[in-house]
């Protein structure tokens, strides 16, 4: 239990006075709010703006409760953040602690625990099975898309040697690219042999990683859903039992969540087991493991302790997902079709779904005859709040950070948390941008709305015009939005000549791994990357890297999304919203905050927003887009000038960071210096400003 006053004193203290920190108020804002709201306990949220240092408050924080005895958990949302955290974030504070006023022994006994999942540790029974397979040579192994690499005993004999560590999970072991091999010994919950496995108790590393208490545990959103959500066949669980399920989890008293935000919609995502049930089949179905793991007894015996947990749920009144059998016809197709699984299982995968839609047939008969099962989906509301005390019952607080949050009405019901405070900071970068960033809204464009081929078309002949000449001229990378996967593809295609005609490169989402993409645009500065809406968020490119960010329209949410149309209702049914155009515009809000913040990463940023989408103008002071990155409507560009024009007005700005900056190659000198605006708008009128 923690002594609150000393827990808010240590913190304050210890922020005060870490080492080379350049302190910000709004960060210290937040610590202060932050440890005055945890004695109350209970649930609250705050949105803090990209560069407002949350990471820091809250290794503060957790560090403060960690000097009393008591652990904590952050979750974010991806695994990249995660790494982050644990093996840069948590390094640099550790360094910065001031040691005058924290006890070596107290510094030296905070440790973390990555929680990653399973699917991130090896599973010794396998290396067993491939170390067997590879008696007498060399092993060749196959994914389910058909990549293959050879494995050697020398190879299984390092895994399982680096794996003796439970903090070990495969990314330190084995390269990013060694996608193959990681699929073939990497744990999974399906796959894993339960009781049957001698590893199980002692040395199996995923379940000594989960097992382990940390004072501060760094897990990502998808491991602490699974742990919410999993149920058991008792009814009530004992106190063993959730410590053996929720793992170094179940040891922390705070909680933090970061990248909150997708938290939202957990109040109306279904509670069947629909989802869940398909995983598990089709990773048994297209497992590209060796043989012994497809074997029709182990799918049996899997589908068989699927039956007793359903029945015991409708024992308990809750339903049993009917659509199952729709699945089986799908991946039948797959298979038919040769996509996606290889050649080497696909009789396997054949025989086995025939198997499973027998025995899930089977299963539901029984089920009806004995309790007049309707077999329809029922969907009982969710709450954040009941799953954390029910699964988590040590939580005593949880935080939501985010850098974009809706409203506290929605956000509260949405979540099925009852949010006793909820703060917005403003962002520390707000007043060192204002004169390095240009939002640029064309307004002759066409709305995507009422003419989309010709809002396609401009924008195709708007990327081709400006883009190979920003390259050319070397101002830094380029991140190109796109609202679809089909629209990425068009631009992609259309502008890849151009860019490499003009000494650039073109990435394209979907064409190579997002972490092969995130390292070649950071190591060239002449890169396009044309992406979709997943590049919206943790897509960090400081600096020169990237210094034009263009979104084709703006991001709506798509109204047939089945997402989107699902938490519509829910809020809708609970009178939250009027109509679904209320939780459009606030996604929309969220959206381009999320994607506009891309460009402003550190102080040192500059650069410029670019929306082809004249609705902007039209109708963005109706749904509330009065600025873009921190610049308000009155200082957005609207003009669409030659492409030379439109690259001195970005020199202007890269030269607004520094103490000269360049202007359509000469030096100017500080004496002569104008705020780039003004000599933005001095570009815009020839006869103030002669350009050739
Ligand atoms: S317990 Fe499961 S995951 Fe762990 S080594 Fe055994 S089979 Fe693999």
């Amino acid at each position: 239990m923690l002594d609150f006053d000393l827990f808010k004193r240590n913190a304050l203290e210890i922020y005060d006075n870490l080492q080379d920190l350049d302190a910000r108020k709004s960060q210290r804002d937040m610590l202060s709010w932050l440890v005055d709201v945890v004695p109350f306990g209970g649930f609250v949220a705050a949105e803090a703006p990209t560069g407002s240092g949350k990471s820091l408050v809250m290794l503060v924080a957790a560090f403060a409760a960690h000097l009393q005895g008591v652990a904590t958990t952050i979750a974010t949302h991806s695994l990249v953040l995660q790494n982050q955290l644990a093996r840069k974030e948590f390094g640099n504070f550790v360094r910065r602690v001031p040691r005058k006023l924290v006890p070596e022994d107290k510094l030296s006994s905070w440790k973390w625990g990555l929680l990653t999942g399973m699917s991130h540790y090896v599973c010794f029974r396998k290396l067993d099975i491939l170390s067997d397979a590879a008696c007498y040579s060399d092993l060749v192994v196959a994914d389910s898309k058909e990549r293959m690499t050879i494995v050697t005993r020398e190879r299984l004999a390092y895994l399982r040697r680096s794996e003796a560590s439970p903090l070990k999970g495969l990314d330190s072991v084995l390269d990013r690219d060694d996608d193959v091999l990681r699929g073939v010994v990497s744990a999974s919950r399906t796959l894993c042999a339960g009781k049957e496995c001698i590893y199980r108790k002692n040395s199996c590393p995923a379940r000594l990683a989960a097992r382990c208490t940390y004072p501060l545990t760094i897990t990502n959103h998808g491991y602490l859903n699974g742990v919410l959500k999993r149920e058991s066949v008792d009814t009530v669980d004992t106190v063993e039992k959730k410590e053996s399920r929720a793992g170094g989890l179940f040891g922390s008293e705070i909680l933090f969540l970061d990248e909150a935000h997708h938290w939202a919609g957990y109040s109306s995502e279904p509670s069947s087991d629909r989802s869940i049930e398909e995983a598990d089949l089709k990773s048994i179905l297209f497992s590209p493991v060796p043989a012994p793991f497809s074997g029709h007894s182990f799918l049996e015996s899997i589908i068989e302790s699927r039956m007793n947990i359903w029945e015991s749920r409708l024992k308990r009144g809750k339903c049993v997902d009917d659509k199952i059998s729709r699945a089986f016809d799908t991946w039948e197709r797959i298979v038919k079709s040769g996509r996606n699984i290889s050649s080497l299982w696909r009789e396997d995968a054949l025989q086995n779904i025939e198997k499973s839609r027998g025995m899930v047939e089977k299963m539901r008969r029984a089920l009806k005859e004995n309790t007049n099962h309707t077999g329809a989906v029922c969907e009982d509301e969710k709450s954040l709040e009941r799953s954390i005390e029910n699964k988590l019952p040590r939580v005593r607080f949880t935080a939501f950070f985010s850098a974009t949050l809706p409203e506290k009405r929605i956000y509260s019901a949405e979540t099925g948390t009852s949010l006793s405070s909820f703060l917005r900071f403003s962002s520390p970068l707000r007043e060192d941008t204002k004169t390095r960033v240009s939002v640029w809204i064309p307004q002759d464009a066409p709305s995507p709305s009422e003419d989309p081929e010709g809002h396609e078309a401009y924008l195709i002949d708007f990327c081709l015009e400006y883009i190979p000449d920003f390259i050319s001229h070397n101002l830094g990378g380029v991140l190109l939005l796109c609202s679809s996967l089909k629209r990425k593809s068009a631009v992609a295609r259309a502008l890849i000549r151009d860019v490499v005609a003009s000494g650039g490169i073109l990435l394209e989402q979907g064409k190579m791994s997002r972490s092969s993409i995130l390292t070649t645009f950071a190591s060239m500065k002449r890169s396009v990357l044309v992406a979709s809406s997943s590049f919206r968020e943790g897509f960090d490119a400081p600096g020169d890297n990237l210094t034009w960010v263009i979104l084709d329209k703006l991001p709506f949410p798509r109204p047939d999304d089945p997402e989107f149309k699902r938490r519509a209702r829910f809020l809708l049914d609970r009178g939250i919203i009027e109509n679904k155009f209320d939780l459009s515009v606030s996604e929309l809000r969220e959206t381009l905050r999320q994607s506009a913040g891309r460009l402003i990463r550190t102080k040192s940023d500059w650069g410029a927003v670019t929306v082809v989408d004249s609705r902007t103008l039209s109708r963005g002071h109706q749904w509330g887009l009065d600025e873009i990155s921190f610049v308000p409507r009155e200082k957005w560009r609207v003009d669409s000038p030659p492409p030379d024009v439109w690259v001195l007005r970005m020199k202007s700005l890269k030269g607004g960071a520094g103490r000269k900056f360049e202007l359509g190659g000469d030096l100017v000198e500080d004496s002569d210096r104008r705020e780039p605006f003004e000599i933005l708008d001095m570009i815009g009128n020839p006869f103030a400003f002669p350009v050739d």
